[in-house]
């Protein structure tokens, strides 16, 4: 779970707009992106982004390890 201050501050580093959360992602609809969030840190970087129905197949959960 992020801090709602820290989620308010973040956008997808590709298109900008606003991400959801969703469980352990961080999304981007317009993108088709789901980028993992290690404990409360969440992974913005383009390449280690999951696509969102990759995410989903997986309900939305994985077990990265930072
Ligand atoms: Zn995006």
């Amino acid at each position: 779970m992020i801090d709602e201050k820290l989620l308010n501050l973040l956008c997808c580093p590709k298109c900008k707009t606003e991400i959801n959360e969703k469980k352990m992602f961080l999304l981007c609809n317009d993108c088709n992106k789901a980028y993992p969030v290690l404990g409360n840190i969440p992974d913005m970087l383009i390449e280690d982004a999951w696509s969102i129905e990759k995410a989903k197949k997986d309900k939305y959960m994985h077990s990265i390890k930072i």
